[in-house]
This record gives structure tokens, C-alpha cells and sequence, in this order.
């Protein structure tokens, strides 16, 4: 299970809390994780292996947008900032779109990722 995590500045802290409260079903589990450049440091330096790719506003989003439609990304956790405004907004268009396309769940916001995580590894 390939799972990309995405957090935008001003909700950064909140994914690395996500990621503590659910260590042990993302280590437990063959979860591998993706994520975009920065917020792939920040998952690095909570103790969780990760493939970065480019920061987000470089690219980053587009290319995990790549992985949903070729089929190698199995879900999207996307701790969205709705209220601030981003440069590259056509590429987290394109990668929620993608998603639909291709039925790839996709959570925007904490509550949702826990009922993602949850429902995919139940019981842990
Ligand atoms: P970042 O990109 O992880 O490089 O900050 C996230 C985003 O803004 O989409």
C-alpha cells in the first residue's frame, strides 16, 4: 500500500501529530510512504522512512498526481491550508481531480485521514 502524505505550511505540525497518534498501524503495516519535498523532511524527522519528491510548489504535487493516475499510489492524505492562497493551485486541482478519476481515496483534513487510515486497517 502506497500512501502520500501532504501537508501544506500552516498545517505541517498537524501531520506530524497524525503521524505519532498512528505509528504503530504505519509501522506495523507494509504502508510506504511518499510524500512532497518538505513535507517529506518533516516525516523523515519524526522517525518514518519516506520517499520525497519535489517540494510542492516545485512540482511535487503533480508528480504524486502522476503515481494516482498510472495506479501506483494507493491513497492521499493532503492536510490542506484553506485559508491561505498557494502558487501552484492547478497542480492540487489536478491531483484531487485524479483522485476522482481514478477513485484513489483522498483526505483533505485530519478528521478525514483518521476515518481513511481507520477503515483500511481496521481493528488496529
Ligand atoms: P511541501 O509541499 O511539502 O514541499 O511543502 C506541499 C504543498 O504545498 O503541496
Amino acid at each position: 500500500m502506497v500512501i502520500a502524505i501532504i501537508a501544506h505550511d500552516g498545517k505541517k505540525a498537524e501531520m506530524v501529530q497524525f503521524l505519532n497518534e498512528h505509528a504503530n498501524i504505519l509501522h506495523k503495516n507494509e504502508i510506504i510512504l511518499i510524500s512532497t519535498g518538505t513535507t517529506g523532511q518533516k516525516v523523515k524527522n519524526a522517525g518514518f522512512e519516506v520517499t520525497a519528491l519535489l517540494s510542492g510548489p516545485l512540482g511535487g504535487d503533480a508528480q504524486i498526481a502522476a503515481r494516482v493516475a498510472e495506479g501506483t499510489c494507493d491513497m492521499v492524505i493532503f492536510f490542506r491550508d484553506p485559508l491561505e492562497k498557494h502558487p501552484h493551485e492547478p497542480d492540487i486541482s489536478m491531483l484531487m481531480r485524479l483522485c476522482d478519476v481514478h477513485d484513489v481515496p483522498l483526505a483533505t483534513n485530519p478528521s478525514t485521514a483518521v476515518l481513511l487510515l481507520k477503515g483500511s486497517y481496521c481493528g488496529e
